[in-house]
């Protein structure tokens, strides 16, 4: 038994905390906020979604980067700034939009997802009602609108999920 001590207490830290007291371990768990899982972890999308694996990094994410830079609304915002560690940050995040990289990111990524998606699964039968949530498992819709789309997300299933129905 050791003593363990979980700094942040959004689904990673809680989750990690949780584990851990499973296995024995006494575990002090700190989160800075007022509640716990109350930053990033308090209102996302919600989406399982191990299917949808692909890195945030693409070859095409560069272009539209660009066209997006001074909106609002844009989904991935860039405010450049004079600060070495931003630049350093882009600079990894462009080499990893090359196609290779890609490729590995997403087998990666997939790994871990399923295995995440297997220790959910768990954790529901083994909490049963105490695990509440506002869970629906009747799969995602993802609207496509343009033939390049539809084919490049052909291509992405036909070579992630050769096992799958
Ligand atoms: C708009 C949006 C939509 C998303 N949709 C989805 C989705 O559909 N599906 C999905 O799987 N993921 C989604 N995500 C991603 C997902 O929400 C995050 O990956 C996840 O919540 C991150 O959890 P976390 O525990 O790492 O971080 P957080 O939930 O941010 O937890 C970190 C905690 O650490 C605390 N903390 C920070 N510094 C300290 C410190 N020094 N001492 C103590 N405590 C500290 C913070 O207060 C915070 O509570 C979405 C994210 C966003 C922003």
């Amino acid at each position: 038994m050791s003593r363990v001590i979980v700094i942040g207490g959004g689904i990673v830290g809680v989750t990690s905390a949780w584990a851990l007291v499973n296995d024995g371990h006494e575990v002090t768990l700190l989160e800075a906020g007022q509640d716990i899982a109350g930053q990033t972890s308090y209102a996302n999308g919600g989406q399982i979604a191990v299917s949808d694996s692909a890195p945030w990094a693409t070859p095409s994410v560069p272009f539209k980067v660009m066209r997006w830079l001074g909106r609002n609304d844009a989904p991935f915002r860039l405010r450049p700034r004079l600060d070495i560690t931003q630049w350093h940050w882009l600079y990894l995040f462009l080499l990893n939009c090359r196609g290779r990289a890609l490729s590995a990111g997403t087998e990666r990524n997939l790994r871990l997802a399923t295995y995440s998606l297997s220790r959910l699964q768990q954790t529901r039968s083994t909490l049963g009602n105490e695990f509440s949530y506002d869970d629906s498992q009747k799969g995602i819709i993802r609207l496509i609108d343009s033939q390049k789309e539809a084919d490049a997300a052909r291509h992405y299933f036909a070579k992630n999920h050769k096992n799958e129905n």
